[in-house]
């Protein structure tokens, strides 16, 4: 595009344009590139325009002094804001080209020389430069924001699409709505940073406070915390994610040393532990100790807790084993004791067996007691069996002596068993024999002696008995007893022989008591 005839004013609009299209920041040396290529001029023969742009903007001011640009539009230029004298120039001359808002245009300005098909172009740049200005915005400060980006995306499509007064009306209407919503939102990069910041800070705070051993590390946490302590600059940032970035290294390496020397510790309790179970298998209380120890290692993270758990183990080893080998010490004294004890019961009842066997008496009456009546009657019976003579058996049975017992006491009751016993004994004859067959019974074995004489014999002691008072507490006490007698049949066994005589008795206690009765298979 070279047109030559165009006015200085014209030249300058296209170049406004041109601008926008390739999206050129207005400085004075892009208008006097892009014024070259208009004028179909060198860049050198165009430095002029940079002035040319200036005393454009300078007679919009100067032309129209009241306009409500003039102010901003001369401040901007005094401070060189180029892109503020771009935005100035640009509002003004869309402004020229609406209708509806030509009065405002300076008198000057070319808008009346544009076509429509000019104003087109450029109100649809300008539209682009907007929208691409407000999503460059949001994208770089609010970017994290996925709702608010693709709310600006809207808005961008809306303004680039709005073609009438009205909907540039609308677009702006909406856009004033998102900004006051992001203002209300409190949205922006200052409290973001200012969050990430006390985050680090804190992750530092700890992290120093985690490795207690290892001064590096402690040393640059607080580094790292001093800079965090410093006002928030990009430098300070910059510095802190460097010291962070050798700390989060140094850390692993350490991290990495701490993992392996648990591990090891771990490998060294497994094996102590699996020696130790395999020494105390028998021991059920001990193997649960060592399964729950072993649990623990198991599940335990970390070299501390480790390390507890294996001062905690050897301590409780050490005194297992003490109270083992303590345990083992008392168990095999008890058992040497329970061994010598149950030697000895074996010796007692054996001696007791022996001394038993050969107990023939009664303590209480010095008579014989069964197994001495046994062996007696044997010898008698054999005798009696060689020499063909009777053997007479009675069985004698105190009367009411349970009213004795009650009256006097079981010791005079014991007294007077004694009494009759002895009396017994010195009223028969030496080859009689005198047996305690129950508590107050008795059976008496009278060799070489036939019924009638038994029964003589038996009376005899009775008559003794009420001659011989039992003395108890100077009191004369009668003892009476009920007797049975029997002689023995060609070889009847003892037992039957007593149950015979027994039976007598029994007849004699029916028939009143204090008497003596023949067997009646005796009689006759
Ligand atoms: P019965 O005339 O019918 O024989 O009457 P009983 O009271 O003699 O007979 P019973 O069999 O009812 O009681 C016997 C009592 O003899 C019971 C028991 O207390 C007593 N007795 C048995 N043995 C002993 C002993 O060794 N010492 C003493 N003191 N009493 C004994
Ligand atoms: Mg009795
Ligand atoms: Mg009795």
């Amino acid at each position: 595009m070279s047109d030559t005839k165009s006015s200085p004013a014209e030249t300058a609009r296209e170049v406004f344009r041109q601008l926008a299209l390739q999206r050129k920041p207005p400085t004075p040396e892009n208008y006097s590139r892009v014024y070259a290529q208009q004028a179909g001029l060198t860049f050198a023969e165009v430095q002029p325009a940079a002035a040319a742009l200036e005393s454009l903007a300078r007679s919009l001011v100067t032309e129209s002094p009241t306009a409500d640009y003039a102010k901003p539009l001369r401040e901007a230029l005094e401070s060189g804001h180029w892109n503020t004298v771009n935005r100035i120039i640009k509002s003004a001359l869309t402004r020229a080209q609406a209708p509806r808002t030509a009065p405002q245009v300076p008198t000057a300005a070319p808008a009346h020389a544009a076509t429509a098909a000019d104003s087109r172009d450029a109100a649809r740049a300008l539209k682009d430069l907007i929208g691409k200005t407000i999503a460059f915005l949001v994208d770089e400060r609010l970017g994290y924001t996925a709702e608010v980006v693709r709310e600006v995306a809207v808005l961008v499509e809306a303004v680039s699409h709005a073609m009438s007064p009205a909907e540039i009306d609308q677009s702006a209407a909406r856009l004033r709505h998102f900004w006051l919503k992001l203002e209300l939102r409190g949205e922006g990069p200052e409290p973001m940073l200012r969050g990430l910041h006390d985050l680090v800070r804190l992750m530092v705070h700890n992290m120093g406070d985690l490795v207690v051993d290892d001064q590096w590390v402690k040393g640059q946490a607080d580094r790292i915390r001093g800079l965090l302590d410093a006002p928030l600059s990009a430098k300070s940032l910059e510095e802190t994610q460097r010291s962070y970035k050798e700390f989060v290294f140094r850390q692993g390496t350490l991290k990495h040393t701490l993992d392996e020397a648990a591990q090891a510790v771990r490998n060294l309790t497994a094996t102590l532990i699996d020696r130790m179970g395999s020494i105390s298998e028998s021991t059920g209380q001990f193997s649960s100790t060592i399964s729950r120890y072993s649990e623990q290692i198991r599940s335990a993270d970390g070299l501390p807790a480790l390390s507890g758990l294996l001062e905690r183990l050897l301590s409780d080893t050490k005194s297992m084993h003490l109270e083992m080998s303590a345990t083992h010490e008392e168990l095999s004294a008890s058992r040497d004791k329970v061994i010598q004890y149950e030697a000895r019961v074996r010796t007692l009842q054996a001696e007791l067996a022996q001394m038993s066997e050969m107990i023939r008496e009664d303590p209480l009456t010095q008579s014989l007691n069964r197994r001495g009546l046994e062996q007696q009657f044997s010898i008698e019976q054999a005798r009696a069996d060689r020499k063909r003579s009777p053997l007479c058996l009675a069985v004698l049975d105190i009367d009411n002596f349970k009213h004795l017992n009650d009256r006097l006491g079981h010791s005079a009751g014991d007294d007077a068993l004694k009494h009759l016993a002895k009396v017994v004994r010195e009223t028969l004859r030496p080859s009689d024999s005198l047996a305690r067959y129950g508590g107050e019974e008795f059976v008496i074995l009278l060799p070489d002696t036939t019924p009638e004489d038994g029964e003589k014999v038996m009376i005899r002691v009775q008559r003794e008995l009420t001659r011989r008072f039992f003395m108890h507490n100077n009191e004369r006490v009668l003892i009476t007893f009920s007797a049975g007698l029997a002689v023995r049949h060609p070889d009847e066994p003892q037992e039957q022989l007593i149950e015979r005589a027994d039976r007598a008795m029994y007849e004699a206690k029916r028939a009143g008591k204090n008497r003596v009765q023949r067997a009646p298979e005796d009689m006759g």
